[in-house]
């Protein structure tokens, strides 16, 4: 496998006062999917009260199926800038192709390119031209090497600023929406020099696991969580049963607080 970049040094991605893969564990929190400017206003109270620096929130939501909300777009865009400056947080939303890009390159401090787009390899150079770091989240069954090669077009491109996300893989076991494959965090950073950080609740696709997951994730090298949380689940336009409350939110920071100082 032939990276660029190499094994090392590690990059450590600074984005205003947060460090992504430096000794602190970034906590990045909100919702699914933009749906209004009260509920992001709330999310962002409950991410800076749990110590979290980054506020996400989807307004390009690439859905399974074509009748499930599909976003707010620009409108959503400017609720979580909004909400995160209001808090004093960064934000970051999902870009899924050249236009979306374009619409919030300027509005957002870090892109990020899902699981589906992984190997959308001209959203790939695209977001290798900009200057924002860019979450690559693990593509549904792409091998790490795939991932890492993916990350590779983005820095080829122009952007060193990468960070992967391990978010849970395609396999036999329908207990969880996906595995999460948390020997992929080690193994990512024993390949490459990038920051790698789990998000539990695409993995888990439940709530009650994001805590015992999130505590593994840190335990297996993490830099960073990235936490689907809603400030009332049951009405999330998406991804509410996997969505923790602003309380649980709360307590698993509390939580990792404790794994990161005993790792
Ligand atoms: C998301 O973060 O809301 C999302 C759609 O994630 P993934 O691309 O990992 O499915
Ligand atoms: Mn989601």
């Amino acid at each position: 496998l032939k990276l660029a970049g190499g094994k090392s040094p590690k990059s450590m991605i600074e984005i205003g006062e947060a460090t992504i893969g430096g000794k602190e564990i970034i906590l990045i929190g909100g919702p699914c999917a933009v749906e209004s400017s009260i509920q992001m206003r709330k999310a962002a109270a409950s991410v800076k009260r749990s110590g979290g620096k980054i506020l996400r929130g989807g307004v390009f939501k690439p859905r399974t199926s074509p009748y499930s909300f599909q976003g707010l777009g620009l409108e959503g865009v400017n609720y979580l800038a909004e909400a995160a400056r209001e808090e004093g947080l960064l934000c970051v939303t999902e870009v899924i192709d050249a236009k979306s890009l374009d619409l919030v390159v300027d509005r957002v401090d870090l892109l990020q390119i899902g699981a589906r787009n992984m190997q959308n390899f001209e959203l790939l150079k695209l977001a290798g031209k900009v200057n924002k770091p860019v979450i690559l989240k693990r593509g549904l069954s792409a091998t790490i090497e795939e991932w890492l090669l993916a990350a590779e077009y983005i820095m080829a491109a122009g952007n060193p600023q990468v960070i992967l996300c391990e978010r849970g893989i395609r396999t036999f076991e329908p207990s969880t929406r996906n595995t999460l494959d948390l020997s992929a965090v080690g193994v990512a950073k024993e390949l490459s020099h990038l920051p790698v950080i789990v998000d539990p609740s695409h993995a888990a696709g439940r709530r009650d696991l994001i805590s015992s997951l999130s505590k593994a994730a840190v335990a297996a090298g993490a830099d960073g969580l990235l936490i689907e949380m809603h400030p009332n689940p049951e009405e999330a336009l998406s991804d509410g049963p996997q969505s923790l409350t602003p309380e649980q939110m709360m307590t698993v920071a509390q939580e990792l607080e404790q794994v990161a100082q005993s790792v």
